[in-house]
């Protein structure tokens, strides 16, 4: 190319990049009404103040956040989407998303929490619940209890048809027997969700649904367990199995009808995996913004990593799959079906982890060092693509519901 046409090339980049320069110093709110936006904006700050400073120090001393969530409490965030006449905000599915997002920016375990407790126990009583369960099971869960979901068991995680926690009817109550596992924050968590089975014959259709305080006799909390990233035993948020044995409960806490309990489930996971595909752009976003600091201000070969072109291509890339994911999940929560959110949850999850992963590498020797933010990030992205459903079933849902919608199943 002759050397004219060179800078002609320049300077037209340079002017397309000029012209661009409001659009890309923009943070992706198109999709937001002005409420929504001054959910993501009050967050953002709240995150930014609160919970992005002790992150990492939370997750080193495997400390609960209990401080952040009373904070979030004041602001009305353990019952962002419950009724008011409960004490809750009365938000809707994307104000929720975008906050558990901002939240998980600031730190994946606080957001976690808040994304379980909200779309899969608040959520859930605020849509389902009797007048009375409402009264038992919201009106202090939006003052600071923190509700928790039990479904899966040691030899039922995907499968969950195939659940082995019993119900069985005993006068007006049931009694319930079984193991759970995974149930995340049930350490510090006051009340869960069930869901038991009152004839595993019948498979999906012999499965009820059950609201249970945590303190009820028969009850029993198991060890945190230790795995990597969120939800740990040596770190910020908490999952552990529960023990149930010879538990009594009110009939008046059955959710539904004894057979819905599996219908009741998979509703709520439509809205719980949104949630985890926010949680999973927040931590991607947390990765990128990391990955950019650090490139702004390391020398390497003479410049700054952020004008070599690999480590520009990298950032792009980090780029591209943060707002992908954030646009499907935004989508989700809009307009909420299941091949919707998990198409989200499967795109944000994968996408996290590829973004930690560049992350990673952006910090070279520092990215895998336990003093600096990567390798957090690294870790806390790989879990989104397990809890609330690991990618392979997304990926199934997203096609059966592909097919289904062309009659050609
Ligand atoms: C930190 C954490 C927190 C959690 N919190 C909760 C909670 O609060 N409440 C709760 O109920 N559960 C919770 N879980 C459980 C979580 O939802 C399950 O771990 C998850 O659904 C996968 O189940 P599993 O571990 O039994 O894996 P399995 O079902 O045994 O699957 C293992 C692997 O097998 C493959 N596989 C299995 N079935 C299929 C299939 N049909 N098609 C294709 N591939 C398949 C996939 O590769 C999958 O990754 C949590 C888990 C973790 C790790």
């Amino acid at each position: 190319m002759a050397a004219g046409a060179l800078s002609k090339t320049t300077k037209t980049t340079a002017s397309l990049l000029q012209c661009t320069k409001k659009i890309a110093s923009r943070t992706f709110t198109t999709q937001l009404n002005e409420k929504q936006k001054e959910v993501q904006d009050l967050i953002r700050n709240f995150s930014n103040e609160h919970l992005k400073p002790h992150a990492a120090q939370l997750d080193r001393q495997g400390r609960f956040p209990f401080e952040q969530v009373k904070r979030l409490t004041d602001l009305g965030f353990m019952g962002a989407c419950v009724d008011p006449e409960y004490g809750g905000l009365g938000h809707d599915y994307l104000s929720l998303a975008v906050a558990v997002e901002e939240i998980s920016r600031g730190c994946a375990s606080t957001g976690m929490l808040l994304s379980i407790h909200n779309f899969l126990f608040a959520n859930l009583v605020n849509e389902k619940g009797t007048p009375e369960q409402k009264e038992v099971f919201l009106r202090d869960f939006t003052k600071g209890s923190i509700g928790c979901f039990a479904l899966s068991e040691p030899d039922a995680g995907s499968d969950v048809a195939n659940i082995r926690t019993t119900a069985t009817r005993d006068g007006d109550h049931w009694i319930l027997n079984g193991k759970k596992s995974w149930v995340t924050s049930a350490v510090e968590g006051s009340a869960t969700v069930v869901f038991a089975t009152f004839d595993p014959e019948l498979k999906h259709k012999g499965i009820a649904c059950f609201l249970v305080p945590l303190d009820y006799e028969g009850v029993f909390r198991g060890k945190k367990e230790p795995i990597m990233g969120v939800s740990v035993c040596d770190r910020a948020a908490t999952a552990c199995d529960l023990t149930l044995e010879e538990v009594r409960v009110p009939a008046s806490y059955l959710v539904g009808q004894p057979g819905e309990g599996f219908k009741i489930a998979m509703g709520q996971l439509d809205q719980g995996r949104i949630g985890i595909a926010a949680h999973a752009v927040g931590i991607a976003q947390a990765a990128l913004d990391t990955a950019i600091n650090y490139a702004k201000e390391r020398v390497a070969f003479g410049k700054n990593l952020t004008r070599l072109p690999s480590v520009k291509d990298r950032l792009t890339d980090m780029c591209i799959k943060v707002e992908t994911a954030r646009l499907l999940t935004y989508r989700a929560a809009s307009d909420v079906c299941t091949k919707n959110s998990a198409m989200a949850k499967y795109v944000s999850g994968r996408n996290a982890a590829a973004v930690a992963d560049h992350c990673v590498q952006i910090l070279g020797g520092r990215g895998i060092s336990t003093k600096y933010d990567a390798e957090r990030h690294f870790r806390d992205a790989r879990g989104t693509q397990i809890y609330g459903g690991v990618t392979d079933i997304q990926k199934r849902l997203v096609g059966h519901f592909l097919l289904k919608e062309h009659n050609a199943l």
